[in-house]
């Protein structure tokens, strides 16, 4: 299962209440971070999820409400006593973005790995899930993410039987360990539907999105403005309508959506909920600390 928390909404700046927009996304005691604003750090916290957990930071891009936040962040996670490796994920430049915040922040107890995007699209694996970068339409180079947590076949009891596979080697087996000359492929079927989430925000609608969000269980896009009036200021500032991200989340079929990523200059956005579910049903107008577990589908 994928546990998966909206730290922030907000787009641009921080507001009493609204942090800015990040997500923290756990599995099997590993978490990803995407995105890391100035007041990253509280939002976790308020979350109650761990620092020291992060094996992961993706970033969109390097707008200042997307990274402002990593020179705390990274003294909190060395004060929380990682001592690993940590990678960092995002645009062409990271290392030197990363490199000049360092100068506040000193010297830590850990390694960072730096892993930089061109413009185009990328696929990883990042804290045992599967993940794409792919680019999107700012003002500056930007990546969505697609995160998945692959499922393996099923175990084929039948087959092992038959090729005389000990059982006491067959737990090792299902979980995709090779064991006494057998190989997982030996006993597990086709790999089945995994669980999947993509992130997309500060970005002009491009068909990517939907590409990549296909049939996912839950898709988390900007939604930057929602009165009809203010399109041509998404499409000036390279941001995305709330109606836009409805009309992604339909193409793609996907099982939800969540909004984030709101302008200052819009109080409550909760007001577009029921406009936009008559775009796509299972839309969530996103509120700060909001979580969800998603499982396996039989
Ligand atoms: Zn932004
Ligand atoms: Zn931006």
């Amino acid at each position: 299962m994928l546990d998966v928390c909206l730290l922030g909404t907000g787009g641009m700046m921080p507001l009493p209440g609204r942090a800015l927009t990040s997500l923290y996304v756990r599995c099997a005691g590993r978490a990803v971070l995407i995105d890391c604003g100035e007041g990253t750090q509280t939002a976790i916290r308020s979350a109650s999820r761990k620092f020291a957990a992060i094996d992961a930071i993706l970033f969109t891009h390097f707008h200042a409400d997307h990274i402002s936040g990593l020179p705390g962040l990274l003294l909190t996670i060395a004060n929380a006593g990682r001592t690993r490796p940590l990678d960092m994920y995002g645009p062409e430049g990271l290392a030197g973005v990363v490199g000049a915040l360092m100068v506040i922040v000193g010297e830590l107890p850990f390694e960072m790995v730096f892993h930089e995007f061109e413009e185009g699209c990328h696929s990883f694996s990042c804290a045992g899930l599967k993940a794409d970068a792919f680019w999107l339409d700012h003002a500056m180079p930007c990546f969505g993410y697609r995160l998945e947590l692959e499922r393996r076949g099923k175990f084929d009891r039948q087959k092992a039987r038959k090729l005389g596979v000990p059982m006491e080697l067959w737990k090792t087996l299902q979980d995709g360990i090779s064991a006494g000359g057998y190989s997982p492929e030996d006993v597990l079927g086709e790999p089945r539907r995994g669980i999947s989430l993509l992130y997309a925000t500060d970005t002009r609608p491009v068909d990517r999105i939907a590409q990549y969000g296909k049939d996912a269980d839950l898709l988390i896009l900007e939604g930057m403005f929602g009165l009809p009036e203010k399109q041509a200021r998404a499409e000036e500032s390279h941001h995305m309508m709330m109606q836009e991200a409805a009309n992604i989340a339909l193409e793609a079929n996907a099982d939800r959506l969540w909004l984030t990523h709101f302008s200052p200059a819009t109080p409550h956005p909760e007001e577009f909920e029921l406009i936009l579910r008559e775009i796509f049903p299972n839309t969530v107008i996103g509120q700060d600390g909001m979580d969800a577990v998603l499982s396996f589908k039989e």
